[in-house]
């Protein structure tokens, strides 16, 4: 069935690459995006609607195009540590921004939403692997915002009969395996695009001594010191918006509902900088810097929720086909080392 569906942020890291996809299933798309951290490119197929989610007239000019059958969410500030140094900036943007979004579906009689979570709402684990019943304490305000956006769905929920889907990424990764779309985030904070911009740097003569990559931390209670995150594919995330919409377009899961996204394999920062120095050939070393405020030890999903309610599965479970995306993307990009 050709649906009309409203992606906010369409021209980020993971809105381009669902674009992709649902522009390729014959979707009619448009895109709500402020190109703040986006890309005009990376919208081929879409239309485009130049916008901010924190101003309701620009959000009702994303409805006004026509009719929107279901939303998808991805549109939001997403730094831990920028949303500790300048909360401001993440309640607008992630709370503000979603109320308004929810007000103009409202307005519009559009009842369906698929929102880009994150296992950021669980704060601190208290058991391993964190399944969706796990408590919801967030310890930084990305996680709070992210968490007041799935209260206000699940209110929304009860209250105007909305269907909705809140589903909680652990570690996002990966690029495009056919080398369209990719992760560019400026500034970059995030492990694999750092450890590859590092091969990168060494490929192209830069002294492996001169390391520009720091590991956050050694003394972590794990086998290696440093922290275990669970990386899935974007790809495999986008496949499960896929499937969480045909389920609330089919009335099979109905109110709110969260679904966590993750392969449930956890990988230590010094075993992802390994298979990257694998996957890349490169030399890469790193130095050990201090700990990153907010960061616990281990993170690692239970997505078996998402496997039988939504029949999701990931694709990618080798951490080096995850990495291989990326590097064959980054190596591709002009000015990589920038
Ligand atoms: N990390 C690191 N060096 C970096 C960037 C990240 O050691 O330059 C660590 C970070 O402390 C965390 C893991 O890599 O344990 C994943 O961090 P990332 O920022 O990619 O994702 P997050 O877990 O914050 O969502």
């Amino acid at each position: 069935m050709k649906l009309s569906i409203l992606v906010t942020g369409g021209a980020g890291y993971i809105g381009s690459h669902m674009v992709k996809l649902l522009v390729r299933e014959g979707h009619q798309v448009t895109v709500l995006d402020n190109l703040s951290t986006g890309h005009r490119d990376a919208t081929a197929g879409a239309k485009l609607v130049e916008g901010d989610l924190r101003r309701e007239a620009d959000v009702a000019r994303a409805f006004g195009a026509g009719r929107i059958e279901v939303v998808m969410h991805f549109a939001a500030s997403c730094y831990v540590g920028e949303s500790v140094q300048n909360p401001a900036k993440y309640y607008a943007n992630n709370v503000i921004g979603t109320i308004n979004l929810l007000e103009a579906m409202r307005r519009a009689d559009v009842s369906r939403l698929v929102f880009s979570s994150t296992c950021s709402t669980y704060g601190d684990p208290v058991a391993l692997p964190m399944s969706e019943s796990h408590p919801q304490l967030p310890v930084n305000p990305y996680g709070m915002t992210k968490l007041t956006a799935e209260r206000a769905m699940s209110d929304y929920g009860r209250a105007y009969g909305f269907d909705t889907a809140a589903l909680r990424y652990f570690n996002a990764a990966g690029c495009d395996p056919e080398g369209e779309l990719g992760e560019r985030h400026d500034p970059e904070t995030h492990l694999i695009p750092l450890v590859i911009k590092e091969a990168l740097r060494v490929r192209a003569g830069g002294n492996p001594e001169d390391t520009q990559l720091n590991v956050f931390g050694d003394d972590f209670d794990t086998p290696d010191g440093s922290c275990i995150r669970d990386y899935v594919h974007i790809a495999d995330l986008c496949a499960a918006h896929l499937l969480a919409m045909e389920r609330l377009l089919g009335g099979k899961v109905s109110g709110f509902n969260a679904f966590n996204l993750g392969t449930g394999k956890g990988y230590s920062v010094k075993e992802v900088i390994e298979t990257c120095r694998h996957v890349t050939g490169q030399d890469i070393r790193y130095k050990i810097a201090t700990r990153r405020a907010g960061d616990p030890a281990r993170l690692v999903a239970s997505a078996a929720l998402a496997r039988t309610e939504l029949g999701w599965s990931p694709h990618f479970n080798e951490l080096s086909d995850i990495v291989d995306t990326a590097w064959r993307w980054f190596s591709r990009q002009p000015s990589p080392t920038s």
